[in-house]
């Protein structure tokens, strides 16, 4: 029997209802229920009302259309995969570093890294007693200070400060008239840091009322040598040009220590092993968004750790505090292994081609016949480029199985 096509105001009912059914489902959807309108009209043509009847069978199509463009299952699928893809985790970084933002007053300390004062004379040192065990400044007893007026040779001028809080709760340096001229800097009213304390305003520094500890800058002679100005003042002497270095030499070791500890758990994933595998012309994706995130991911921990001001306490040097310096390098090693192993047990699960999250873990084979045929758990690309087969045994490795060729379409 030849088929007829069915009359055309049930074929536009139709067409309106297809249009309701999401993009995915329905071309299935269409041929469906043209097939079975034709049926339909095939068996009841020649009955009288045939054409009102079919179309009221073919209206039964809107609420099912309805019904899948409501359906519930779509919507949790839809963000699973929107939440597994490569550009959801450059969002979570960029919250993040709107919530330093946020949080730092509009990254206040970096804006005022920026427009410091540049102190870069060669010359200019800060003069304490470091202790050896703890890096611990302390600062120049007073007595000595004073002494030093007596038999020092080594600086051609030395300015003594002292910081402190004044009864607002605001940073108020103590300094002799001579300190701004030392650091070559506009004296007083302006904006100015040293030894990373920005005071609010700055007093002239009394030298009948000297505190126990003073914190004194200096400028060497020319050709005065940091160890000899050491042995000649008796107390430990720092180019100023250095303490940058030190604060980042504070990073870098926090970072290289979380490095080491996380590169533990990265070396028993069995699933690196299994990424690591294969040709890098065909994974260079997967490592590049690996290192791009990690790097993201440790710049901002670092940042959040600038912005909070990690171990900074004020001392009459503004030094900082062995005990606080001790207590901070820990969240600080915390926060960095932890933006490292999230990287890796983030990246682990992607997909080598396309960087999206493996979905779909099925267990593979029968767990009381694993003897004879391995068991494991299987994670699949959602766009078919491969998956990530990890054995139930400990001991077997785990496998990138490139599905590729066979079944994907795109790339
Ligand atoms: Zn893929």
């Amino acid at each position: 029997m030849p088929v007829r096509k069915i009359p055309f105001e049930s074929r536009v009912i139709l067409a309106l209802a297809a249009a309701l059914v999401p993009s995915r489902q329905r071309s299935p959807w269409q041929e469906r229920w043209r097939s079975r309108s034709e049926a339909w009209w095939i068996y009841n043509r020649d009955l009288p009302g045939a054409r009102i009847g079919l179309l009221r069978e073919a209206a039964n199509a809107c609420p099912d259309a309805l019904w899948r463009r409501l359906n519930r299952d779509e919507a949790p699928r839809r963000l699973h995969l929107a939440v597994g893809s490569p550009l959801f985790v450059g969002g979570v970084l960029l919250c993040v570093l709107g919530a330093i933002g946020l949080l730092s007053g509009g990254f206040r300390e970096t804006r005022a890294m920026l427009t410091d004062q540049r102190t870069d004379n060669p010359r200019l040192v800060i003069l304490s007693n470091h202790s050896a065990l703890t890096g611990y400044a302390w600062g120049v007893p007073s007595s000595r200070f004073t002494a030093w007026a007596h038999y020092q040779k080594s600086l051609e001028s030395y300015a003594a400060y002292s910081w402190a809080i004044d009864s607002k709760g605001r940073v108020l340096a103590r300094v002799e008239p001579q300190f701004f001229r030392i650091l070559g800097i506009p004296p007083n009213g302006c904006a100015f840091r040293f030894v990373s304390v920005r005071p609010a305003y700055s007093v002239p520094l009394d030298r009948a009322k000297l505190p126990r500890q003073l914190g004194v800058v200096g400028l060497l002679r020319p050709g005065v040598s940091v160890e000899r100005a050491e042995h000649d003042l008796g107390v430990g002497v720092m180019p100023v040009s250095r303490l940058a270095w030190g604060t980042l030499g504070f990073y870098s070791a926090g970072l290289c220590l979380a490095l080491s500890v996380a590169l533990f758990r990265v070396i028993f994933d069995r699933a690196f092993w299994a990424h690591a595998a294969g040709r890098f012309r065909k994974s260079w994706r997967f490592w590049a968004f690996f290192a791009v995130k990690t790097a993201v991911a440790v710049a901002l921990v670092a940042w959040a750790g600038i912005e909070a001001r990690f171990g900074i306490t004020l001392t009459t040097t503004g030094a900082r505090d062995p005990l606080v310096l001790m207590l901070a390098t820990w969240p600080l090693l915390l926060a960095f292994g932890g933006a490292l192993l999230w990287s890796w047990l983030d990246q682990r699960l992607r997909c080598r081609s396309c960087n999206r999250r493996l979905d779909l873990p099925v267990h593979m084979g029968v767990i009381g016949a694993s003897l004879f045929d391995p068991t494991g758990i299987e994670s699949v690309c959602p766009a078919g480029h491969g998956a990530l087969y990890e054995p139930d045994t400990e001991m077997s490795d785990a496998a990138w199985i490139t599905l590729d060729e066979f079944f994907s379409t795109r790339r």
